[in-house]
């Protein structure tokens, strides 16, 4: 009998109440995929989106992109992963919800001893994320600001981390005293409380006036507009997420009236698209990681069966760092 494995999927856009948990047959790799048992899955944001519909997927849908476990076979053209192989990875093809999947291979890294599957599992979608952001979207230089909202979220603490290793200055906003503390200890410089004080106002003065160079902002519309003036003359603003709701059609004309303002809008999965560069970003990430740059502490962990709980937590600011579905 073929073999099967605890999944979820939904057949519908909605709450966290369309989370059903199925048997499904995983079945065999094809060309250029693998099957991998995870030990342990990630939890993001992106999930929420496909949940909802913002980002729609074809239905029923299988869900989760990132997780890391053990290789179980590989397919036809598979060279970098063998059975028996640790392995992690942030992939474009939802479906780490799941005791087992296939997937397509070239985004699935070998991870290495020193690192736990839990660990793995947290860090791939989150830190190359990270990785991309300060190394590949735009010049950031050591000792320069940049303003990172969400400081305390998943891809927030790495980002802390990153920055305070590479000389970055970086302040964060996080939604509570609480969550600025926790920032402030993973490396960010100044951490404000936007439910309490104007983020615009208060990052204005920490640069005496000038504004940074660069804004992250993955909260997206409650944020976009301050994002903005906060950016000095020639600045970058890389709005990557939607976190309080998309941003709403914009006049690029205003770019010009605030001081000739950069923007983009890039997604991870175009980064981690063609192979080679996937696997050499992954080895990156597991430096900083391996060398203590970057510490992957895991706050929240919810058991499979309990995913739409996890959704709940994640969608009411109420978690911190990363959060791990457990199999
Ligand atoms: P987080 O753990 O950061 O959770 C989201 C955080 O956003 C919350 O904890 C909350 O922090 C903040 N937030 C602000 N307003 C709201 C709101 N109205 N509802 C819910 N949360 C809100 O999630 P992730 O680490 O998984 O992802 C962070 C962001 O990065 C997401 O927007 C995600 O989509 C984006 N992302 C984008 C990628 C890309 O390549 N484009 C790749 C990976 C992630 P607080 O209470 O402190 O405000």
């Amino acid at each position: 009998m073929a073999e099967t494995a605890k999944t979820v999927i939904i057949e519908e856009f909605g709450g966290p109440e369309v989370l059903r948990i199925v048997e499904r047959e995983v079945g065999e790799p094809g060309p250029g995929e693998v099957r991998i048992r995870h030990k342990a899955i990630g939890l993001n944001f992106i999930d929420i989106y496909q949940r909802t519909g913002l980002y729609p997927l074809k239905l029923p849908a299988a869900l989760g992109m990132e997780g890391a476990g053990v290789i179980e076979a590989v397919g036809e053209g598979v060279t970098h992963l063998r059975p028996g192989d640790r392995a992690a990875y942030a992939s474009a093809v939802p479906g780490a919800y799941a005791e087992a999947r296939v997937l397509p291979a070239a985004q699935v890294c070998p991870l290495p001893e020193g690192i736990s599957f839990e660990e793995g599992a947290a860090m791939m979608l989150k830190g190359l994320t990270v990785q991309y952001l300060f190394e590949r979207t735009h010049p950031i230089s050591k000792g320069d600001f940049v303003l990172f909202h969400a400081a305390a979220g998943g891809v927030g603490l790495i980002a802390c981390q990153w920055a305070k290793s590479e000389g970055i200055r970086l302040i964060g906003t996080a939604g509570s005293a609480e969550k600025c503390r926790l920032a402030l200890e993973h490396g960010a410089e100044h951490c404000i409380n936007y439910r309490e004080e104007d983020f615009v106002a208060r990052t204005r003065e920490i640069t005496g006036g000038r504004g940074v160079p660069v804004v992250m902002d993955s909260v997206g519309k409650d944020t976009f507009d301050g994002s903005l003036d906060c950016l000095e003359p020639l600045g970058m603003m890389i709005s990557f997420g939607n976190a309080s709701g998309p941003v709403p059609p914009f006049n690029i004309g205003m770019l010009a009236q605030k001081g000739s303002l950069k923007l983009t809008r890039p997604t991870l999965f175009t980064h981690i698209g063609d192979f080679e560069t996937c696997q050499a970003m992954a080895r990156r990430l597991f430096d900083k990681v391996l060398k203590g740059e970057v510490k992957i502490d895991i706050a929240q962990r919810f058991p499979l069966e309990k995913v739409a709980d996890a959704h709940r937590a994640l969608e009411a600011r109420q978690t911190v760092g990363q959060t791990i579905i457990t199999v």
